[in-house]
């Protein structure tokens, strides 16, 4: 066992997702709770064998969770929503509050920090009534205390100030003012229960508790989040979260804190503080404010949200220099020095083990996921008194550094992407005329009436069709027969499209299973893993590919289905792409190049699509941008840089475009108030989005900034497998004519419709076609 070693969270699906599997069974009725738990207690166990086997000194417990660990904790803390209240505490419970029940909708969903990890949001009510049950927890942390024992048992608790932070106000109406209020209320109702389970934890025996508070590093974005950790931790007078008799590790990820919050926190009665050197500079604020020397300074080094091995040469430098950036005020400093992931490794997958030639695919041995992730912490924190001696990289991780070196010889063989990027100009960036002058050329060649109606995309993703995908696959059907099956497909969205009177086309995507996936697949650079999943929400996974080297596009990705659908119709076919800037926010990105020059690599590779697809005759194209918002930066400083190579991303893979080729593109998940002119500068001739709140407050914010160019703004939610009457649909549209012009407007779903059925499908776009004819002609 290496003593100066942390870990702060494992992997909680398993190494073949087991507990995805059970959770979906028992959801389903077919597996009863003790069967389900005790497939979780085996993945836990697992978890902790593999750390202990390691040798890391502390290891996380109480991380693991049935679902979300934010959910966890609202279960836990009783902050249950009224219309979850009568409901006895505990799992079940807790999947009610995640997956609703009869009338008792789930909690909302969003994106935790700037991970693709999501939480459910816990509600805030009036008056604050509490009911904390920590038995489950308890009862985990038990078990972990006698599997590793109490010394090297390090519970993960989730700050109480984080919990708040990512709260809101159960009434969506509530201001600012009263949500803030209600969030003071609830934080100093919950301080005394945090105080009471570290006590609790203290005399279980445990010797130090992990204070999980990533909302540290958003101090600088508000004052009341900076005023409710110093009521949560204050330094001078007896904090009762921090008097009881156990260690705190104090723990921050995804960003630095800031140098206004690093000399608050490093002034705290803590016994460590955790700091994340994988994102943001904590190292510069080390080396400009020292490090307390009766603290332990948990360095988290081994990135936990990449897959890719630690580089020799950049971690031992790293180490070095927070070894001497804290050696003044403490000349022992480097035994101060806990080596850690920088954050839970929830991120990553499991074992990289079971890749197969995964490794020869990217170039070299140079992944790592959880399991190695681990090694990694324990072998560098064996490693800090050679470092601190002197000792060189490469003589330390000879290994390890021959396979990095091996690599970064063989990514920079695709000298077209580079010289291309190198050739960019001003031209490069822009469509070929202005807005106006675009859709005039658009209407003439197009001729589409006013409020043109259009889909998202995708059509329903059958069992059918998703068994052909299986069967080309694994072989069992031809490249040929496959095709003629994807064809019969197109042809039948297509007839229908034509039946319901739809104006704008799509083939449908049947051959796509996933928007990112189908186009890593046909690119170089990506790489795929078999059984690389990470939770992605609840029993959800994702499994991101990972962009290893330059991105190109051999050969023409999407104009042979194009062409297929457009032959059968009149009506023009909108091609369909996603764009570069989703593409490299849903997958792992490569290190060694930043994520800008990544976005233009797939750019490029995307605008040779767009002009192949212009050439096979496609006059409309949307270029999809879901995940555009998602990659912003935590820090305000940060967005303006990011919006600014995201948005020349999208430029760069459309700009290529002739002026009567009309560009569209597609936004979900997003609340667009703080990147008007990020959407602006997209120059997309039509923009459809998620329209999901009733009060056109969307549409407002597009309307206060004069945004001119076409909007979708969805009609209807296609998550609900209701059908929308004509009537409601009718009258949303006629809402939305009250804010913008019927020439800006374009009739559409508010998402791509592979989830739902076809019947579900036809009434919906049979009533969106009917409820757009009607009000065409009343205005
Ligand atoms: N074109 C995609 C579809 O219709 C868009 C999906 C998305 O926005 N998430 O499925
Ligand atoms: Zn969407």
């Amino acid at each position: 066992m290496v003593s100066n070693s942390g870990a702060l969270g494992f992997p909680r699906m398993g190494p073949n997702r087991e507990m995805k599997f059970a959770l979906e069974k028992h959801w389903r009725g077919k597996m009863d709770e003790a069967s389900m738990l005790a497939i979780a207690r085996d993945v836990e166990q697992q978890a902790w064998g593999i750390q202990m086997d390691a040798g890391v000194g502390l290891i996380s417990a109480g991380d693991h969770c049935l679902y979300d660990n934010m959910l966890a904790w609202t279960e836990y803390l009783g902050a249950v929503p009224k219309r979850h209240a009568h409901l006895a505490p505990g799992n079940e419970r807790m999947f009610a509050m995640a997956r609703g029940i009869d009338n008792a909708p789930a909690l909302d969903m969003t994106k935790f920090f700037d991970t693709n990890y999501h939480y459910e949001v816990p509600e805030l009510e009036t008056p604050v009534a509490l009911q904390p049950n920590f038995a489950n927890y308890l009862e985990t942390i038990s078990r972990g205390i006698a599997k590793m024992g109490a010394d090297r048992t390090a519970p993960v608790v989730l700050g109480p100030v984080t919990w708040v932070h990512l709260a809101r106000h159960a009434n969506a109406e509530a201001s600012e003012e009263a949500t803030t209020a209600l969030k003071d209320q609830y934080l100093d109702a919950i301080l005394p229960v945090y105080a009471a389970l570290i006590g609790k934890l203290a005399a279980m025996g445990v010797q130090e508790v992990q204070l999980h508070e990533p909302a540290l590093v958003m101090w600088d974005s508000s004052k009341t989040l900076a005023a409710m950790f110093k009521k949560a931790y204050f330094a001078n007078k007896a904090c009762p979260m921090l008097s009881a008799d156990v260690k705190v590790n104090l723990v921050t990820f995804f960003e630095d804190v800031g140098a206004e919050a690093y000399q608050w926190v490093t002034a705290l009665p803590v016994s460590a503080i955790s700091l994340d050197f994988t994102r943001g500079d904590s190292l510069k604020l080390v080396k400009g404010y020292g490090f307390p020397k009766d603290k332990v300074l948990g360095a988290g080094i081994i990135d936990g949200r990449s897959p890719w091995a630690m580089e020799p040469a950049k971690v031992v430098s790293l180490v070095r220099e927070v070894a001497s950036a804290i050696m003044p005020a403490n000349p022992n400093g480097s035994d101060n020095i806990r080596v850690q992931a920088s954050c839970n490794l929830q991120f990553v997958p499991w074992d990289v083990t079971c890749e197969g030639d995964l490794a020869e695919k990217v170039g070299g041995d140079v992944l790592a996921f959880a399991v190695q992730k681990v090694q990694e912490i324990v072998a560098l924190a064996e490693a800090v008194p050679k470092i601190t001696a002197g000792k060189e990289a490469k003589d330390i991780f000879p290994v390890l550094d021959k396979a990095w070196k091996a690599f970064s010889a063989s990514v920079t063989d695709n000298t077209n992407t580079a010289k291309r990027l190198a050739g960019l100009t001003e031209a490069s960036f822009s469509r070929p005329a202005p807005f106006k002058e675009r859709v005039a050329a658009q209407q003439k060649s197009l001729k589409l009436p006013v409020l043109p109606t259009t889909t998202i995309g995708s059509f329903p993703q059958t069992a059918a069709v998703r068994k052909l995908r299986r069967e080309f696959k694994s072989g069992a059907l031809s490249a040929e027969d496959y095709e003629r099956a994807i064809d019969q497909q197109i042809s039948y969205a297509i007839g229908i499209q034509e039946a319901l009177g739809l104006d704008i086309l799509v083939h449908g995507e049947a051959e796509r299973t996933d928007m990112v996936e189908f186009f890593g697949q046909q690119f170089q650079g990506f790489a795929f893993t078999s059984n690389g999943w990470v939770q992605s929400y609840g029993s959800r996974c994702v499994r991101p590919p990972i962009i290893h080297g330059d991105v190109s596009r051999p050969t023409a990705m999407t104009t042979r289905e194009f062409k297929v659908a457009q032959e059968l119709t009149l009506r023009p076919v909108k091609g369909m792409l996603t764009g570069p800037v989703t593409i490299l926010n849903w997958s792992f990105p490569r290190l060694d190049v930043s994520r800008k020059e990544q976005a233009f690599q797939i750019a490029l590779a995307i605008s040779d699509e767009v002009a192949d697809l212009e050439a096979a005759g496609c006059k409309v194209i949307q270029v999809d941008e879901p995940a555009l918002r998602e990659g912003l930066p935590l820090k305000p400083l940060k967005k303006a840089d990011y919006l600014k190579w995201a948005t020349d991303s999208f430029l760069l893979s459309t700009a290529i475009a002739k002026p009567e080729t009309s560009i569209h593109t597609h936004m979900c998940y997003c609340d667009f108030g703080d990147c008007m002119e990020a959407i602006d500068r997209l120059d997309a001739d039509v923009n459809s989005i998620e329209n999901a709140r009733s009060d056109n407050t969307t549409l407002q914010s597009f309307k206060e900034f004069n945004y001119k160019k076409g909007l979708g703004p969805g009609l209807y939610d296609i998550h609900s497998p209701v059908v929308p009457p004509v009537s409601t649909l009718q009258d949303k549209l006629e809402g939305f004519l009250k804010v913008l012009p019927k020439e800006q407007l374009v009739c559409n779903p508010d998402c791509g419709l592979k989830t739902r059925t076809w019947p579900q499908v036809l009434g919906a776009l049979r009533n969106l076609v009917e409820a757009t004819r009607n009000v065409r002609t009343l205005n």
